[in-house]
């Protein structure tokens, strides 16, 4: 199948070419992101096969199903940025990659939690210059301390798993509960309980309608001064505007994010001759207690390499006319982009 490969880096192109020995697909691979004025270049192709920052609304959907795509093949997980209605009103099928090392993503968080307690980013520049001064560098020990984890799928699950390794004690918030999380000894409470019991909060559920902005005014204020959050999953389930604000007041001790909610502009490219425009997110990362990554949890070999061949199964399965095994379900009635 032909197949258009939008927001491709040399790692997408090594990792999918390894894959594609064993399917044969014609894939052609475009640097731009998929958004309204690139998709014509899918034009003579079946399918798109795109990241998460890349545009899949109905306007771009429409000019796709105009040039003859039927298939959407999500490299991701989440597909918060497809419309899954357009693309069920246009006969597109969208097809994602439900299943790939939960642990890079989950690692990556406790990766945040340990920088930003240790303050290793901090630590790292002072030894390099010759400064063994301990001044500012004092964190807390994370054994006891309380963990509340939003979101206890596969990678809340995992990242709950290490956390407890370290002696923490687990709080969950789930709209169904995870038997492995209840045999570990995680106990499910509503969000205003663990927003006012966790030490750490690190957020694992997907962005939907529901979970948009779960993280607010409203629900900073109800957190335990000092509280630290991490996010890892999607940008917009924090309101940033709101977080910068509880960072100012105090609420919030350490804030850790692979994600932003205006990621599209900045993430993935080298910007470092560049004057950001984006003035919230350059206060955000302005203070001294936020770390911020561009959207790396999933960067490891192995999840890599899953994606990959994930992806290329999922469109030999549609041009085979075979059951889609990772088919993202048109919404019921209720949209859940
Ligand atoms: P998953 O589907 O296994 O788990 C998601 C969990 O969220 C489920 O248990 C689900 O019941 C729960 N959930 C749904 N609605 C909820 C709500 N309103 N409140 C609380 N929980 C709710 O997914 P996963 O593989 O664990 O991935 C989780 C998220 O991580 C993805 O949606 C994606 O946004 C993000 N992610 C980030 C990266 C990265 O590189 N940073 C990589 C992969 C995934």
């Amino acid at each position: 199948m032909r197949v258009a490969v939008f927001s491709t880096r040399p790692y997408d192109r090594q990792f999918l070419e390894a894959a594609n020995a064993a399917h044969g697909h014609e894939l052609i691979y475009h640097e731009a992101r998929l958004q309204a004025d690139s998709a014509p270049i899918a034009n003579g192709c079946q399918a798109v096969c795109v990241f998460v920052n890349d545009d899949v609304d109905r306007p771009v959907l429409e000019i796709l199903a105009a040039s003859g795509v039927r298939l959407v093949a999500l490299r991701s997980t989440g597909f918060n940025n497809v419309d899954l209605q357009a693309a069920a009103d246009l006969k597109i099928k969208v097809v994602r990659v439900t299943d790939y090392s939960p642990y890079s993503v989950a690692e990556h968080a406790v990766g945040l939690i340990l920088m930003l307690n240790r303050k290793l980013y901090k630590a790292y520049n002072r030894v390099r210059e010759d400064n063994f001064s301990l001044q500012g560098l004092m964190g807390f020990d994370i054994h006891g301390k309380t963990v509340g984890v939003v979101g206890t799928g596969k990678i809340g699950q995992c990242f709950a798993q290490i956390m407890q390794g370290f002696g923490s004690q687990l709080l969950g918030y789930d709209v169904r509960q995870n038997p492995t999380c209840l045999e570990m000894g995680m106990r499910y409470v509503e969000l205003p309980e663990l927003f006012a019991a966790a030490d750490i909060i690190s957020l694992h559920c997907p962005l939907l309608p529901s979970t948009h902005y779960l993280i607010n005014a409203e629900s900073i204020s109800q957190m335990k001064p000092g509280v630290m959050l991490i996010n890892t999953s999607r940008g917009a389930l924090v309101d940033t505007s709101a977080v910068i604000d509880g960072i100012k007041a105090g609420t919030i001790g350490y804030f850790g994010a692979d994600v932003y909610e205006e990621e599209e502009s900045l993430f993935f490219e080298d910007l470092s001759d560049t004057v950001i425009q984006d003035d919230m997110f350059q206060l955000l990362q302005s203070f001294p207690n936020v770390v911020i990554t561009a959207h790396q949890g999933f960067f490891t070999r192995e999840a890599f390499t899953t994606i990959a061949e994930t992806t290329l199964e999922n469109i030999t399965e549609f041009e085979q006319g075979l059951p889609l095994s990772h088919e993202v379900q048109p919404p019921k009635k209720v949209a859940s982009s």
